[in-house]
């Protein structure tokens, strides 16, 4: 069936994913953004698009005014770990604050099914053992807390007003369109991924490792890398099950590599080795993320389809070859002079 939905944050990595994933099952969109960290060329062409910022009850208001929408996905928080805990308060009164007016805009206007796009970094210091919904909540970061922050409100939003809600607790989104049309473009960049691309291909300086002695087998630290694709089918089936009850639901493989091991596979996928310095521990990293899938997996039938690291960062490689500015250059002058 065809529904019609807004995607806050659709021109972001994520988001941008989700938007062509959306066209092609046939559904009309529109994304609401404020290009602060997305981009305009990244958003399908084939959906609406609406500058505005989310601290803007007025732009709220308008959009959610301009149709019958079936549901809203939000994915436009600040996302950096390391930031977070340079600028704690930032992010402690910008996403909990933005997120209160979305969902405040939302029951106003009749929408019933909100999917938002949380974290693995609600679970800070975890073992090693996969971690499912149940696992103890306990942030590691002033990023994780201002996610749980909002997961608290829907919580809220629906025992109060009824509006259904999917929390997506995504560990580590990685890789890029499997057709080469989307990918990561961050300024500055800050993820693993991206950033040993680049160094393999030699155009960024040595790639530092923050930490080598985690209490994990090599010392660095254990993530659970799921390609963007496989978040898109996973929010697209999280907005259909949300029709009967909210749900927080935790997304990833359910298998860690370390750091080290990331290196690796780009080395050797990019016919390069990656150069390398170790540094400190980077603050707010917890040594071990590797989610347990399974709840996702029985409630929506959610399956991954790129099941492996190397296939992961054969489509980012794909991606940074053949856009080694992104978006263009014009993105980030725009970014520079902003
Ligand atoms: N990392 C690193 N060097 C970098 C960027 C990241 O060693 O330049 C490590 C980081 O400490 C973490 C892992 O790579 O253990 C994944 O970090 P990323 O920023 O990609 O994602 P996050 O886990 O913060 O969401």
């Amino acid at each position: 069936m065809r529904h019609r939905y807004l995607v806050v944050g659709g021109a972001g990595y994520i988001g941008s994913h989700l938007v062509a994933g959306l066209i092609a099952s046939g559904h009309d969109c529109t994304v609401f953004d404020n290009l602060q960290t997305g981009h305009r060329a990244a958003v399908a062409p084939e959906a609406g698009f609406v500058l505005g910022d989310l601290a803007d009850p007025v732009a709220l208001d308008t959009v959610l005014s301009s149709a019958r929408w079936d549901g809203v996905f939000h994915l436009a928080d600040l996302s950096l770990v390391g930031e977070s805990m340079r600028t704690p308060m930032r992010y402690l009164t910008i996403n909990p604050g933005n997120a209160g007016r979305l969902i405040d805009a939302c029951l106003r206007h009749g929408v019933s099914r909100l999917v938002y796009s949380s974290t693995a970094n609600l679970f800070g210091e975890a073992s090693s053992a996969p971690i499912d919904e149940s696992a103890p909540i306990s942030p590691a970061s002033a990023y994780g807390e201002s996610k749980l922050a909002v997961e608290r409100m829907l919580l809220w939003a629906d025992r109060v007003h009824g509006l259904h809600s999917a929390c997506l607790r995504f560990f580590n989104a990685a890789g890029a369109d499997p057709l080469g049309r989307y990918g990561e473009a961050h300024f500055p960049e800050t993820h693993l991924i991206p950033l040993a691309i680049d160094a393999a291909l030699g155009r960024r300086p040595p790639l530092t490792l923050y930490g080598a002695d985690y209490p994990t087998p090599d010392g660095t630290c254990v993530r659970d890398y799921i390609h963007v694709s496989d978040l898109v089918s996973a929010h697209l089936l999280a907005m259909e099950r949300i029709a009967l009850a909210s749900m927080r639901f935790n997304v990833g493989l359910g298998r860690g590599y370390s750091v080290q091991e990331v290196v690796e596979t780009v080395g050797r996928i990019a016919g390069r080795r990656v150069p390398l310095i170790t540094a400190n521990r980077r603050q707010g990293d917890p040594a071990w993320l590797v989610a347990s899938p399974a709840r996702i997996m029985r409630e929506t039938g959610w399956r991954p389809r790129f099941t492996t690291l190397d296939e992961i960062v054969e489509t980012a490689l794909l991606w940074h070859r053949n856009n080694p500015d992104g978006y263009g250059r014009a993105a980030v002058q725009h970014r520079q002079i902003a």
